[in-house]
């Protein structure tokens, strides 16, 4: 059973921000894939909720006239693998998070929901990362758009104050075109397992396709919050593409990871697989570039 005090359906962010506000104990609530696990396992018991699930102007993509993608946060998992413009533009995303949970938790768990838990192994953070995502957020006082990096507190915790919500992510033109992402995640099982790590990486190539002209390098579970590594993509950037690029990538990965020990993957593990899957990952993006490896 679920042990909830009260649930609001809020009609429209506006809403939904008065109700937050009025009860500042209240929970955001969207997909519910994760809250409603918290609830049942007695962590958030007696908590009172305001639903978003029903709001319609939080859901889907669009492609704006100035060229960024927008995605609504409400928009699932599902959707967004099977989204035309995400497969057009921007198919890493799509292949990130078609890696989440199983077909139930993709078609009810949601990109915002994703990001909102504040949780390092979440499939759609790193990709986010590696693509300069930039997240609007909404509350008593308007609008205000914030790097992504910006959103992560800690393990957990993510920069909203009382009555904000997180109302759309956008994807800069500049940090889509002519970038090729590659999405790998690690598991001990294949399927329904979160990632023991994630990595992702974003890469322009230059006008011949020999050299990397920009690459963009993201993990999940490589440290307490998603990460970039900007040391490591500094390191290769203008290199010609050869094995050395690759032992580069590898090795400067490595000087700026911080994984950990957990029940589910020791540190070393996850270091040895930081430099494999980085190596993998830019190989396979270098590929889908018109790149040869
Ligand atoms: C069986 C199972 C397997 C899973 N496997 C994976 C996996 O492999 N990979 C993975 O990444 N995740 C996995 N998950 C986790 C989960 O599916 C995702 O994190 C999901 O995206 C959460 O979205 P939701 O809409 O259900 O969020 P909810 O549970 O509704 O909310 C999650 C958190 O985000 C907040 N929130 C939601 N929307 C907003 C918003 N717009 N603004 C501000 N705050 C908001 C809520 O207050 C809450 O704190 C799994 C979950 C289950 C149950």
């Amino acid at each position: 059973m679920y042990d909830i005090e009260k649930i609001y359906q809020a009609t429209s962010v506006e809403d939904a921000i008065k109700h937050l506000v009025a009860d500042p104990d209240s929970l955001i609530i969207a997909g519910g894939s994760d809250i409603l696990i918290k609830i049942h396992e007695g962590k958030l018991a007696g908590c009172s909720l305001v639903s978003i699930y029903g709001l319609d102007e939080l859901r889907g993509v669009t492609l704006q006239e100035d060229g960024r993608i927008k995605i609504g946060p409400l928009t699932s998992f599902s959707h967004i693998t099977k989204d035309p413009i995400i497969q057009s533009y921007i198919p890493v995303l799509g292949d990130a998070v078609d890696e989440v949970g199983g077909p139930q938790v993709r078609n009810i768990g949601t990109i915002g929901g994703n990001i909102s838990n504040g949780v390092t192994s979440a499939d759609s953070a790193s990709t986010l990362f590696a693509l300069n995502a930039e997240l609007e957020i909404t509350g008593p006082n308007g609008s205000k758009i914030i790097p992504i990096k910006d959103y992560y507190l800690g393990p957990g915790r993510v920069d909203l104050k009382n009555g904000e919500l997180l109302t759309a992510i956008y994807i800069q033109k500049d940090n889509y075109e002519n970038y090729y992402g590659c999405y790998i995640k690690y598991a001990m099982r294949d399927a329904m397992d979160i990632a023991t790590l994630g990595c992702s990486v974003s890469c322009k190539l230059n006008h011949d396709k020999t050299h990397l002209e920009d690459v963009r390098l993201a993990y999940g579970v490589a440290g307490p919050v998603p990460m970039r590594c900007p040391e490591t993509e500094e390191a290769v950037k203008g290199m010609a593409i050869s094995e050395t690029l690759f032992d580069v990538f590898g090795k400067t990965a490595l000087t700026e990871v911080r994984p950990r020990d957990s029940w589910r993957a020791s540190k070393i593990l996850r270091l040895q697989l930081a430099e494999e899957l980085c190596k993998r990952a830019l190989k396979e993006a270098i590929r889908r570039a018109g790149g040869e490896c």
